[in-house]
């Protein structure tokens, strides 16, 4: 029987050598030159690349890219135990070639791209000698792609970009950026003449894009296949996500036992007040149930495809930032007004939870899709009651067990004992 919850000897071994890296390498490097990757100090940048190198070396780059799309094909469980070291450790997913936005940018570029463009954009990409942002949502609203309004209009040997876009996630200081348009999606580099870039937010640009214009190659994928593409890059960015949670999960829980073993109060060490012992064995058992599902939907979309299991990576979505909040909170609580700081990480992850139950749809948009999808699998009943009213099911009992009763008198006997003895004691 298939139904194994261990991990090969030999991946234990790459999961063993990516904890000891991050702990050893990647963690200090972040305290001391967060954001690395982008530093343009070229002694830094030599330091990066060297650590870069260790990853490459141990055949840990650009996970995420299946094999047929020149990555390593690890597969998403695979990739699942990995993100849930390399989510403890900001710096981490960058240095193993592996950061969002840029990952899903890839992804569609790898899966859609022609050879011109995966040589002129993936590979830089891959490279880090180029970053990318993903500019879909719009002012007027984002959780229903119906009212985007941005378009690409063909001119000649040129496609004329116009339209606003909020919220792209790093589009500041990315190099290329992929548009998505009503009617298709689009490279655009972001130093072409009409793209400005609002003032606010900081991060998550406000770009406006007047009469860019652009040549016919840098339509990405079919035209009007903008859906497709889209489903296709956030699907995996989800899971993905997901999956460094679990991490920021583990963090918190860490935390949260370590300070309830360390604080004394009321005669007693924290732990041992139930309420607290409580947060702590409700965090335990939530987090446990988001790592299983997680992975379980990792599991799922190696047997099968990310679009055959888009009802549990939109369950998965909003679980996360549920089990975030919560477990982020209760680790907040323990830490008294410590927590409240910005000298751990508690206070930033928390904050972080209502962004994730945003980031990559609201959760919301998510919860409908599962509800309707679930709901496929079920009809209305007839008539008053359900199908398990109780009286119903009685009814059929005695007919499934006719059968059985006409061979055995004395086991209907006994079953008509029965039931006038229950129906005696109900009056
Ligand atoms: C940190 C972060 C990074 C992001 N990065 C990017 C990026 O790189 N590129 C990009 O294009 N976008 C990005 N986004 C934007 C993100 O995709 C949108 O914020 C998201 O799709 C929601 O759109 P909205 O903000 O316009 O909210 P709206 O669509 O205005 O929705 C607001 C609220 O209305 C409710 N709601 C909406 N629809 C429904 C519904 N059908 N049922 C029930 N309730 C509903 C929900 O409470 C929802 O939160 C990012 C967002 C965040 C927070």
């Amino acid at each position: 029987m298939a139904w194994d919850f261990s991990t090969d000897p030999e991946f234990q071994e790459k999961l063993d050598w990516i904890q000891r890296f991050c702990e050893e390498r990647v963690e200090p490097l972040h305290h001391i030159f967060p954001h690395a990757v982008r530093v343009p100090d070229p002694v830094v940048r030599a330091y990066v690349r060297d650590l870069q190198q260790d990853v490459k070396d141990q055949g840990l780059w650009a996970l995420f890219l299946d094999e047929e799309l020149g990555g390593p094909g690890l597969g998403q469980l695979k990739l699942g135990l990995v993100n849930e070291i390399l989510g403890r450790y900001p710096a981490a997913p960058q240095l193993f070639g592996a950061a969002a936005p840029d990952t899903g940018n890839m992804e569609i570029l790898a899966a859609y791209g022609t050879d011109e463009q995966k040589k002129r954009w993936l590979e830089p990409l891959l490279a880090q000698e180029m970053f990318s942002a993903y500019s879909m949502t719009e002012p007027q609203g984002g959780s229903d792609p119906r009212l985007f309004k941005t378009v690409a209009v063909r001119d000649g040997d040129e496609w004329v970009i116009n339209g606003s876009k909020w919220f792209t996630s790093a589009g500041r200081v990315a190099d290329l950026l992929f548009v998505m348009c009503t009617n298709g999606i689009f490279i655009v580099p972001r130093k072409t003449p009409g793209v400005e870039i609002m003032p606010e937010p900081r991060n998550h640009n406000h770009i406006i894009y007047t009469d860019v214009r652009i040549p016919l190659d840098h339509l990405l994928g079919p035209e009007d296949g903008a859906h497709i593409l889209a489903q296709r890059r956030l699907g995996g960015g989800r899971i993905h996500h997901a999956m460094r949670t679990i991490a920021q999960c583990t963090m918190a829980f860490d935390m949260m036992c370590e300070r309830a073993l360390s604080r004394q109060s009321h005669g007693a060490v924290i732990s041992e007040h139930q309420m607290v012992q409580e947060k702590i064995a409700e965090s335990y058992a939530k987090l446990k149930m988001l790592r299983l599902y997680v992975l379980e939907t990792a599991w799922k979309m190696d047997q099968t495809s990310a679009q055959e299991c888009r009802t549990d990576i939109a369950a998965v979505k909003f679980t996360m930032s549920r089990v975030l909040r919560e477990i982020s909170f209760d680790a907040l609580q323990i830490h008294g007004a410590l927590g409240t700081t910005d000298l751990t990480p508690l206070q930033d992850m928390y904050a972080s939870a209502p962004t994730m139950g945003i980031a990559d749809g609201a959760d919301e948009v998510h919860k409908s899709t599962v509800a309707r999808r679930v709901l496929r699998d079920y009809e209305p009943h007839e008539g008053d009651f359900p199908r398990e009213f109780i009286p119903y099911k009685k009814e059929a009992a005695w007919k499934k067990m006719q059968p059985i009763f006409d061979v055995n008198p004395e086991l209907a006997e006994a079953a008509q004992r029965w039931k006038e003895f229950r129906e005696k004691r109900r009056r």
